[in-house]
């Protein structure tokens, strides 16, 4: 029996050439490579900052850290979703409180605000297969109990809430680049989307053992780098995006 693949990583010449530039190029951590392909994600989701990181589950536990998420916190996040989603809460000492999804998938809003207790901080709304959560009465919510809302986007490159990509709504995005998402790399990776400027500079640094210069580290932090030659493969992919997001509608309708 002939088994169809789930997905498939984009591999062409371009993307041969663009991991041989790399490992020509002398530099193998958080250099060019990696700060031309975070300008490109936060131009492309339309954001001030994108922060690389080894994957998204690293990315939203550095979030959590920088947002200050401590013991007893609780965070609302939907039902169904992959596991990596509530494993940062975990670490942190925090409870994911599930919230059952409706017919898109993701989580049901009307079951949002009966799940909300003094001690519920923030709302992680996961974009499941590519289909935004119902970001409007998510926003209103959050809103009037004061939460912050970090988006899930690891399934969820390029898909769009009314006339905003994800990964731009929230507090933060976070996006993870493993060889089954829609824009992936030849290895592990994930990024962060932000407009807060202390935010993003908080996760370069937690990122990075907690360095602000060379020598000066501020914080202790840990090692959750990003590396140049998958970023300078995940730049070919994110201008094939668009492209194969329309073939996967196609082939899927
Ligand atoms: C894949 C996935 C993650 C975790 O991404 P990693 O890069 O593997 O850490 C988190 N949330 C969802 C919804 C995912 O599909």
């Amino acid at each position: 029996m002939k088994k169809i693949p789930l997905s498939r990583v984009f591999l062409n010449d371009e993307v041969r050439n663009a991991a041989i530039r790399a490992l020509e190029s002398g530099s193998y951590i958080l250099a060019k490579e990696c700060e031309a392909f975070e300008a490109e994600l936060a131009d492309y989701t339309g954001t001030k900052h994108a922060v690389l990181c080894s994957s998204c589950t690293a990315g939203v536990f550095m979030l959590h850290q920088a947002m200050g998420v401590k013991p007893g916190d609780e965070i609302l996040v939907p039902s169904h979703t992959a596991f990596p989603s509530i494993e940062p809460m975990i670490h942190c000492g925090a409870k994911p409180v599930f919230i059952d999804i409706d017919e898109t998938y993701c989580l049901d809003v009307d079951l949002l605000e009966t799940s909300i207790t003094p001690r519920t901080v923030g709302i992680l709304p996961v974009h499941l297969y590519g289909h935004p959560a119902n970001l409007d009465r998510v926003f209103e919510i959050a809103q009037k109990h004061g939460l912050w809302i970090v988006e899930d986007c690891a399934q969820a490159h390029g898909a769009r809430f009314k006339d905003k990509r994800v990964g731009s709504l929230g507090v933060a995005g976070a996006f993870s680049f493993f060889p089954s998402k829609n824009l992936s790399v030849l290895g592990d990776g994930g990024c962060i989307t932000t407009n807060d400027t202390a935010l993003a500079d908080h996760l370069r640094m937690l990122r990075n053992h907690g360095r602000k210069t060379k020598y000066v580290h501020e914080l202790v932090g840990y090692n959750l780098r990003f590396n140049e030659i998958q970023a300078a493969i995940g730049r070919v992919g994110l201008r094939k995006l668009d492209e194969l997001n329309a073939q996967r509608r196609r082939i899927a309708a």
